[in-house]
């Protein structure tokens, strides 16, 4: 048996992990599932999957999870101590972390700290705490892969450069679908909807991920994410827009070849690799006809419709504290849009506002990370 602690378990990612854990014959005993709100979701999958714990960060959520599960010989934690702790617990083989959002920092340090394999989705914890995340690498990978990226790309890259060595590397291309926006001018952002913003064309995501496709903040996150995955230069990290989704990224070596990997957008195939890490086994996801696909195109993105891409280049250029600034601020302001207290284009407005207005901390801690990004959250409630 296979120990696995599932981190947001009820979110798209969350639910993704399971669905390919009932289809693949590996023994997984699910040890822990964690969610934030979502009761009734947790109790069903608590109910199927029999995990030793559930937390909720959410308290009150937690109580009603309780008295759902009171019969059940399940323990029911409550609050993001507890979330952030739970992955230090023995004989665990995988840590899934799909939460989403600046939370997921914590786990991810506790469980590589702890020297535990971890499939990462959530891309904050790179991108705020990108340099702490290396330091704890290099201190632990003892010549395996402890840390495996589930984010589409970042897999992709990953299973690339398996065949390579680095030095043979000259870029890496990060595909990008461009959103719903992608044919649209900048004067049409100005009246888009959420339901506009919401309605991907390629991916089924969960809501603020979406919109960081549609302002195409998504790709500039991932773009800081791959830095430190591959600690590799931002001068090395083109984005190109690929409207089909099928090549989930690409790696351009010194001779100008470049390698591509290929599959229908389905985020299965990648949890399935982490999962079944280092095998690969029969796919659950469908296969890519190359004739009924028949077009591929790239074009360049337009940097001043999707300011936000541009905006992400320069804070992770910058490094320090100017990441942790960028994903707060357009955490919050992606909610004020889902809200509708703002407009789409005022998104990266009031990010752009935060990053000049906040004092650059070169190598934060954790604990300066947490400040900044509780300052950056409250700067922007106010500025909204
Ligand atoms: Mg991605």
């Amino acid at each position: 048996m296979n120990n696995l602690i599932l981190l947001g378990s009820t979110g798209s990612i969350g639910s993704q992990v399971l669905e390919v854990i009932d289809f693949i014959d590996d023994n997984w005993n699910i040890e822990v599932l964690t969610a934030n709100k979502s009761v009734d979701k947790i109790t069903e999958q608590a109910l199927k999957y029999k995990p030793g714990y559930v937390v909720m960060t959410d308290p009150k959520s937690a109580e009603q999870v309780r008295l759902n599960l009171q019969d059940q010989k399940i323990k029911v934690l409550s609050g993001t101590k507890e979330l952030n702790e739970i992955v230090k617990l023995d004989n665990i083989d995988l840590v899934i972390n799909g939460l989403v959002g600046a939370v997921g920092l914590i786990p991810t340090l506790n469980t590589l700290n702890k020297g535990v394999k971890l499939g990462l989705a959530n891309k904050e914890s790179l991108v705020i705490g990108g340099h702490l995340v290396q330091e704890r690498l290099k201190e632990y990978n003892k010549g395996e892969d402890i840390l495996l990226p589930i984010d589409s790309e970042h897999n992709a890259i990953f299973r690339l450069l398996k065949a390579h060595e680095k030095k043979e590397l000259k870029n890496i291309i990060l595909t990008a679908s461009g959103g719903p926006f992608c044919h649209k001018s900048y004067h049409d952002l100005k009246k888009v909807s959420i339901k506009d913003a919401l309605n991907h064309p390629n991916w089924e995501m969960g809501n603020k991920i979406t919109i960081d496709s549609a302002t195409m903040m998504n790709k500039g996150l991932e773009v800081i994410e791959a830095h430190w995955l591959f600690d590799i230069d931002y001068d090395k990290i083109d984005v190109v827009i690929h409207p089909q989704s099928i090549i989930h990224s690409m790696i351009e070596l010194i001779d100008h070849s470049i390698y591509a990997e290929m599959s229908l957008p389905d985020m299965k195939m990648p949890i399935q690799y982490v999962l079944e890490y280092p095998r690969v086994k029969e796919g659950i996801g469908q296969k890519l006809n190359l004739i009924k696909q028949a077009k591929l195109e790239f074009f360049e993105p337009d940097y001043k419709k999707f300011e936000c891409l541009q905006l992400a280049y320069q804070a992770g250029r910058k490094g320090g504290s100017f990441p942790v600034v960028l994903n707060a601020a357009n955490e919050v302001a992606v909610a004020k849009f889902l809200e509708e207290k703002i407009e789409f284009l005022e998104i990266p407005k009031i990010i752009k506002k935060a990053l000049n207005s906040h004092r650059h901390i070169k190598k934060p801690d954790i604990e300066t990370i947490i400040e900044i990004d509780s300052w950056t959250r409250e700067y922007v409630e106010e500025v909204v």
